[in-house]
């Protein structure tokens, strides 16, 4: 039953630029204004006003159309019935029974309408805010002005008071937390896609590992933070003949190459520091605390691993090698030291680890040169 009912109201209705928070704040306020009215019809009907039981009578029609507008995506025609008839029978009621009545503070719920129910633009928020003000000031003129229909006996003063006082709370309530939850959930989305668009930016799609420009921007931050006592070596590695990989396996081969490749750098480096994919089929590997002696021997080992890792494509076993031109950076940095003076250091060094690399491809392949 609840849940038949929940399903009722939050029928999703999306417009083309609207989200679901005004089909929402529209559409329950005015169910609200059903029950409201519908009280007014029994307690008009048990106090035999019969004249006024009709009039509600009609403001519920009116109200039950503002649902249903809802319903059809027509969410401002909706807004603006609800807005035409609450203003239509708040003058009714004044002219009829007074200030006494307490219908006035309706007026606020229809000014919050305009600020949490609307996507328009705050040129016409004011115009629109201007209009509510007017009908509350025109409403007390008239107050002032005139001498109500009818005086309220006591006991309906005070129903009148009570059912109005409450309506307007719960109106201003359900309006506010729709608003707010609606408002937390948009900040919440976009926290994740902030993160999923950081993940996605700095980490090449294919194997998941770091890109040229975060891996780039990674280690030139470690220099800078000064915490590498020992130094810091870099590798240049490329898969030997990989072209001839693609050639006779297929692209998609080539790409699977590069994946188990990515992984078995990604779990085999982690002891050291970081992968990143430089480009292609060329990985840069950067050892941190690592002195080039000590990373000759971990990149050896690796270039071992590789040329023993069976990747099977298609019924196929790929043979892969790779050569590695290693060398070191100097980490030493003094304060005048900019990003870019670090930028420029790391990429001499990897000019100079490519050198070391060209001659480990001239000299055979499936080698590491320091
Ligand atoms: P060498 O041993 O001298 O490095 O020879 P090589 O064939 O590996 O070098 P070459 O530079 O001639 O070819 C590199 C190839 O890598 C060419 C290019 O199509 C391929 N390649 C680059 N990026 C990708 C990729 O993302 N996926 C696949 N499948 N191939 C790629
Ligand atoms: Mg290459
Ligand atoms: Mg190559």
């Amino acid at each position: 039953m609840k849940t038949k009912l929940a399903k009722i109201i939050f029928k999703d209705v999306t417009g083309a630029n609207e989200s679901n928070r005004v089909s929402f704040i529209v559409r329950i306020n005015s169910m609200m204004m059903c029950i409201y009215f519908i009280i007014w019809i029994a307690v008009f009907s048990i106090s035999a006003r019969y004249a006024n039981a009709g009039t509600c009578f009609l403001a519920l029609s009116a109200y039950a159309a503002s649902t249903y507008l809802t319903y059809k995506d027509k969410n401002k025609w909706a807004l603006l019935l609800y807005s035409a008839v609450t203003t239509m029978w708040m003058f009714r009621f004044v002219i009829s029974w007074g200030w006494e009545c307490g219908i006035q503070h309706f007026v606020f719920v229809l000014l919050v309408l305009v600020f949490v129910g609307t996507y328009i633009s705050t040129k016409e928020k004011m115009l629109a805010s201007i209009a509510v003000f007017s009908i509350r000031m025109l409403l007390y003129l008239w107050h002032i002005t005139h001498e109500p229909m009818e005086i309220l006996s006591r006991r309906m003063s005070v129903t009148f008071q009570i059912i109005n006082i409450v309506s307007i709370f719960l109106s201003l309530i359900v309006i506010l937390n729709i608003f707010t939850r609606d408002k937390l959930a948009t900040e919440a989305k976009l926290a994740q896609y902030n993160r999923q668009l950081k993940v996605v930016a700095e980490h090449d799609h294919l194997t998941g590992l770091l890109n040229r420009r975060s891996g780039m921007a990674d280690t030139v931050s470690k220099i800078m933070s000064g915490s590498l006592s020992t130094g810091m070596s870099i590798a240049i590695g490329d898969i030997d003949h990989f072209k001839k990989i693609n050639d006779t396996y297929g692209h998609e081969a080539g790409d699977e190459v590069l994946k188990t490749l990515a992984k078995l750098f990604d779990g085999y480096m982690s002891e050291y520091g970081i992968a990143i994919r430089w480009g292609g089929e060329e990985f840069l590997f950067v050892f941190d605390d690592v002195n080039l002696d000590d990373a000759f021997v971990a990149l050896d080992g690796l270039r071992l691993k590789i040329s023993t890792l069976e990747i099977v494509w298609k019924g196929e076993m790929i043979p892969v090698t790779m050569t590695f031109g290693a060398t070191d950076i100097n980490v030493m940095c003094s304060s005048s030291d900019t990003e870019l003076d670090i930028e420029n250091r790391i990429n001499e060094a990897i000019d100079d680890a490519d050198k070391k690399l060209y001659m480990g491809k001239e000299s055979g392949r499936n080698k590491v040169v320091i």
